[in-house]
């Protein structure tokens, strides 16, 4: 049975189909990215997936059970968690601080509610908060003020708290956008280090089909919200549609 499994997804803004009819199985333990130019429909298979969005047609099914109607939250619980999200760091509060309320809202799901009734859950939230910052390199700094950590840092703090939720499934958007290569180079290093560390699954969508080759055993190249090619790096790249699709734009 495949970690999470997509049966004929489909996502329609009006009469634009941005996401087609898509079969994708991901495997326990799998890095699987999905690339394709702007506009192939990656981001809305992330929202599709994390259930930011409605489905028009088909099923998504995480560990074998349809999660096709669940909140976000539930999915999060379940064990998928999304990284590298704007706005996900409490700038003014501690690296810690950051890391229990991740750990917390996953645990709880409608933190806000739940916070005062389970706050003496404290134990399994500090717990869960260290293990997380052990895992991105942080726990050194934990008193620091989130805003104050340097920019890598910030990306570091940013994937612990996807990962404060003890995720199986770990999705990523583009992480490395906007970065340099160095800094690509480390998130690249980072990510596959956590991905040991806590046996993650991983789904990387990307553009840049350089920063993906090293990291996945398998890629899905999506066009106008279709799959035109899926395979090693190696066969995909040598993929005529693939190239076609790219230099077309
Ligand atoms: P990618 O992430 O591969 O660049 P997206 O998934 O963001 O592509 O977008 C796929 C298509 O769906 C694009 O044509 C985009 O304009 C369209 N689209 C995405 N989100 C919305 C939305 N909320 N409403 C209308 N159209 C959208
Ligand atoms: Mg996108």
């Amino acid at each position: 049975m495949a970690l999470l499994e997509t049966d004929g997804l489909t996502k329609s803004f009006g009469g634009l189909v941005a996401v087609d009819d898509v079969d994708l199985a991901i495997e326990e333990g799998e890095s699987i990215s999905v690339i394709g130019p702007n506009g192939a429909g990656k981001s809305t298979l992330i929202n599709l997936v994390t259930r930011m969005l409605d489905a028009s047609e088909g099923d998504i099914s995480f560990k074998g059970d349809s999660i096709l109607h669940d909140e976000p939250h539930e999915v999060v619980q379940k064990g998928v968690s999304r990284s590298f999200q704007t706005a996900s760091i409490f700038p003014e509060l501690s690296v810690e601080e950051n890391a229990q309320i991740a750990a917390l809202a996953a645990e709880h799901g409608s933190f806000k509610l739940n916070f005062l009734r389970h706050r003496n859950n404290y134990g399994e939230v500090d717990r869960l908060a260290r293990r997380t910052l052990d895992a991105v390199g942080l726990l050194g700094q934990r008193d620091v003020a989130a805003e104050d950590l340097p920019y890598g840092d910030k990306r570091r703090l940013e994937l612990g708290i996807a990962l404060a939720s003890e995720p199986d499934l770990l999705l990523m958007d583009e992480p490395t956008a906007g970065m340099s290569p160095e800094e690509t180079a480390d998130t690249v290093k980072l990510v596959e280090q956590v991905k040991e560390e806590l046996d993650l699954t991983i789904l990387l969508v990307e553009h840049d089909m350089e920063v993906v080759f090293n990291v996945s055993d398998r890629i899905v190249v999506l066009n106008r919200g279709s799959v035109i090619a899926e395979g090693s790096p190696e066969e995909v790249q040598g993929d005529p549609d693939v190239q076609e699709a790219y230099l077309g734009g």
